[in-house]
């Protein structure tokens, strides 16, 4: 093939999407020359027309009589073709966006439906049939959990950092299975357009769901997020509330760092690690506040190279619970009142810490739920504004990615062993493995898609009928979520002029 072929014929073509069977069913249709119409034998042309995504093939004679009709796709009620619906539904359901599908679909020289059809679509099917398959799997987990007390592990997200952001999504998982049982989003508008108040908002729904559903919930576990926890204090006292003790080790940690820069405090950072780890280790073996307590001032003799000591209240002699030390430590022992030993007793007996206990006594971590993070960044990318109930569904499609990969197994090398994969982590510069799971299957893909396609059969108006915001659209609050109404266009116009006319 030279140069002026490949202009004409590969180039500058169109592509369409076409159905296997299609092509099959074109290939097996007798030739035809001339019209069928009794009385008419004229001969006969093929004319071609794109309808989006489809190649329309018509067999007209010179009077114009059609003979035939060839579509690369099954057209369903009302002209709509099975292969837009189709492309639809992979474009959202795929975490992907309609504006760079279209580039795509402009770069390979195939027309595709327009940003309205794709809306409408959107709107009509894809983001119903996501909710669908959500409540039906919502339905499962909560009759797999009836009877029994759960332990919810709770976290908001926002969809931005700080004040700008517009939506939180609350998700709630059962402890025992990891599963994904609540999904709630929180759009500004339903909290005064205030993003701060919008994790509580999204925490006392999805309370509020759960009982609906009737899910037993014995404790839950979140961030140490306070007018959470004064509500439950308050309104929930026959539930019991722990902390994420991730977070608090966390904090434990920027406090450590924060009293090193004090004077002579410096030897404390070499123990930071240690004493963090000492958290962890405490939270998980301590069942009271008193044997808590015990164990993490226990560290204070520890540091100083004392493994037992008489108690200052007479009560008798403790000792460390790590048994002789044997390893040569490369740790240097704290001294006895010096600076830094002062200021690590100042964080040790917080009183604020100290208070807190009772939260941390089950080592309870929503750590799991911090994984579904970058499942949401795939389906909710940043970059893109999205209406309330799309926000919602992308949210729902990675709840369904999270719950139908649960149960994926390692992946085993040639002899037997199971496989890891090296990363390097930038946030604490250090290289960890990680298991690498068996490839995803997606088995929910075909309900969804199943779904939509249920809902357009049994549809009775045809694509461009109106739908009206549901009675829970945010949109029904406020057009936008600016915390004042935008001037008029011609009042910007003339804002805009004059400050570029002052110049000149
Ligand atoms: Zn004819
Ligand atoms: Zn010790």
């Amino acid at each position: 093939m030279d140069m002026d072929k490949v202009e004409g014929s590969v180039l500058n073509d169109q592509m369409c999407l076409a159905y296997k069977q299609c092509i099959h069913d074109l290939a097996q249709t007798p030739a035809r020359n001339t019209c069928s119409r009794k009385g008419c034998g004229r001969l006969l042309s093929i004319q071609q027309a794109t309808v989006r995504s489809a190649l329309r093939l018509k067999w007209v004679c010179e009077a114009g009589h059609v003979c035939h009709i060839w579509s690369s796709q099954p057209v369903l009620k009302y002209g709509l073709s099975a292969g837009d619906l189709r492309l639809s539904a992979a474009i959202l359901f795929s975490g992907n966006n309609f504006q760079k599908f279209e580039m795509l679909a402009r770069y390979l020289n195939m027309p595709c439906m327009g940003s309205a059809s794709f809306h409408h679509l959107q709107r009509h099917y894809l983001v119903p049939a996501v909710e669908q398959t959500w409540e039906a799997e919502e339905e499962r987990v909560v009759k797999a959990r009836k009877s029994q007390q759960i332990v919810m592990l709770g976290d908001g997200r926002m969809d931005s950092p700080g004040h700008s952001a517009q939506y939180c999504s609350y998700f709630a998982m059962d402890n025992a299975s990891k599963e994904i049982i609540s999904v709630v989003t929180v759009d500004k508008r339903e909290t005064g357009k205030s993003s701060t108040r919008m994790e509580k908002e999204g925490f006392l729904r999805t309370l509020e769901n759960l009982d609906r559903k009737g899910v037993l919930v014995a404790e839950v576990v979140t961030d140490a997020h306070p007018s959470i926890a004064a509500y439950m204090r308050k309104d929930k006292p026959d539930i019991k509330h722990s902390f994420d003790i991730w977070h608090v080790g966390k904090n434990l940690a920027k406090k450590i760092l924060k009293a090193c820069l004090k004077k002579q405090c410096s030897p404390l950072k070499a123990w930071l690690k240690h004493i963090v780890n000492h958290f962890y280790h405490v939270s998980s073996t301590a069942s009271t506040v008193d044997e808590f307590t015990g164990l993490w001032f226990a560290l204070l003799h520890h540091v100083t190279n004392e493994h037992s000591w008489v108690l200052d209240c007479g009560g008798g002699i403790c000792e460390c619970s790590h048994g002789p030390l044997t390893d040569e430590r490369e740790l240097e022992w704290l001294e006895k009142g010096s600076a830094a030993h002062d200021a690590l007793r100042e964080i040790i007996c917080d009183r604020r810490f100290l208070n807190n206990i009772p939260y941390y006594l089950n080592a309870r971590s929503t750590a799991e739920l911090e994984t579904l993070n970058s499942l949401v960044l795939m389906y909710a990318a940043k970059r893109f504004s999205y209406t309330p109930p799309v926000y919602r569904a992308r949210n729902l499609l990675a709840a369904l990615d999270h719950n139908y990969h649960l149960q994926r197994e390692q992946k085993l090398n040639k002899d037997g062993s199971a496989r890891v994969c090296q990363s390097f982590n930038k946030k604490s510069a250090r290289w960890t493995v990680r298991p690498v799971k068996e490839q995803k299957t997606y088995p929910h893909m075909a309900t969804l898609i199943r779904n939509v396609f249920q809902l357009r059969l049994s549809a009775d108006k045809p694509l461009s009928s109106v739908l009206c915001l549901a009675e829970s659209d945010p949109r029904r609050i406020s057009r936008n979520i600016a915390p004042v109404e935008p001037p008029s266009k011609k009042e910007l116009i003339e804002q805009f002029k004059s400050r570029f006319s002052k110049n000149d």
